[in-house]
């Protein structure tokens, strides 16, 4: 008799978007007139850029002929998008990776779980909290969470990000193997400092741990001297693994593309990081389609550089719109400068869903619960600049208009 995989069983459930959207039906429902602006959204909404456009259509022709069809691709990528962004993404800003240390995937989710494939099961896991809940689910599926004792899992070790630590996470008591790290930061759009990156990779290599580096939202880094990536730090090439992805960058969310570094002097127990994640990629994943990998090419073309900064210009100030209005409307926030994430802390100290509710019936603005990413995110809201800009602005003055009335509660 077949039996399932019992950690399944100890998921608590994806509570957080599936209990927004319950309570946004349910208030449509009840309200049918009322037009809701959505600024919880965690998806991109502008559409490819015609740089990335022009390339898949030309990659659709070669397609197309026998002279120049492409069938399975190397198991890594095609050197021609593994090279373009060594070029651009490491070599400027004085990241030594070469490409052969990368792989082209599917996207940054797939990787940050399916990493665990190459870590014993016994590793000790830490996570940021507030936390994006893929790190965390991934590991559980497979058994290294221990057990979810109703509010967190016993044999994780959660690394509080909150107001009295800037949101950067200090060294834990309990040492862990594998130390999951995300800057630009989503949930709370914190970033860390070359100086805060250094003493993770000075732990790291201290412990013989491994970092997980997410860097997901390198590309919304505004401010000089934030670190786009780990590399940039004096010895992570020895103790950390990064993920990045087009999905955010570039507007791939939907078309699909990311890459996962691993540099060759990453060893443990004797073997080589890069090696195994080769064999396992062979194994169990046959490539990114070759015309996705033409368009994420043309994001690193001179238009596409250009037409993608753009686009996350337009994310940006919505963001600044964001973070400017609720500040003048007397909240204290946090994000929305070096990322497109805002974290705004609710009023009085209201819980995390209290504030949604309020802010869902009062201003019909949708947000996102902070409780839902983690027990230090109690107490805020996260909104994202990935909305229209009008309907940003309406929703920020909608949001003014219902706290400015709070005094008469
Ligand atoms: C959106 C996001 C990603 C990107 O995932 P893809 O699978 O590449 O679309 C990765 N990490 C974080 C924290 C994200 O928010």
């Amino acid at each position: 008799m077949v039996k399932v995989n019992g950690n399944y069983g100890k998921l608590p459930g994806s509570y957080l978007f599936a209990e927004i959207a319950k309570r946004t039906a349910e208030y449509t429902k009840a309200n049918p007139d009322k037009k809701l602006i959505k600024l919880g959204i965690g998806d991109v909404t502008q559409p490819l850029c015609p740089a990335v456009i022009e390339a898949m259509h030309k990659a659709v022709d070669d397609m197309s002929d026998k002279k120049t069809f492409m069938g399975y691709g190397p198991y890594e990528g095609y050197a021609f998008l593994r090279e373009a962004i060594v070029k651009h993404d490491y070599a400027p800003f004085g990241a030594p990776i070469t490409a052969d240390e990368i792989f082209i995937s599917d996207g940054a989710k797939s990787d940050c779980g399916n990493i665990g494939d190459i870590f014993d099961i016994d590793n000790v896991v830490a996570v940021c909290d507030p936390v994006y809940p893929v790190y965390v689910d991934a590991n559980a599926m497979s058994g290294r969470a221990g057990e979810w004792d109703g509010r967190r899992w016993t044999n994780i070790v959660y690394l509080p990000c909150n107001e009295a630590n800037g949101f950067i996470p200090e060294l834990p008591v309990r040492t862990p193997d594998i130390i999951y790290l995300c800057f630009p930061n989503n949930p709370t759009g914190a970033v860390a400092t070359r100086g805060q990156l250094k003493l993770w990779v000075d732990y790291a290599l201290r412990h013989d741990s491994v970092i997980l580096y997410d860097a997901a939202y390198r590309e919304y880094i505004t401010e000089l001297d934030v670190p786009r990536s780990i590399y940039e730090i004096e010895g992570a090439t020895e103790c950390a693994i990064e993920f990045c992805s087009f999905s955010k960058t570039a507007g791939f969310t939907g078309t699909r593309c990311g890459y996962t570094t691993i540099p060759r002097e990453l060893k443990r127990c004797g073997e080589s990081l890069n090696e195994m994640w080769l064999r396992r990629q062979s194994t169990k994943f046959n490539g990114t389609a070759y015309v996705v990998q033409r368009g994420a090419e043309a994001v690193y073309s001179e238009q596409g550089i250009a037409q993608t900064r753009e686009t996350i210009n337009f994310y940006m100030n919505n963001a600044k719109v964001i973070r400017q209005g609720l500040k003048d409307a007397g909240l204290t926030v946090y994000g929305g400068v070096n990322a497109p994430y805002i974290w705004a802390k609710t009023p009085n100290g209201v819980p995390s869903w209290n504030f949604f509710d309020k802010l869902l019936h009062e201003a019909n603005v949708v947000t996102t619960p902070g409780s839902g990413f983690g027990a230090e995110g109690e107490g805020f809201i996260r909104l994202t600049g990935f909305g229209d800009a009008a309907t940003t602005e309406e929703a920020i003055e909608r949001i003014r208009k219902v706290l400015q009335m709070r005094s008469l509660d």
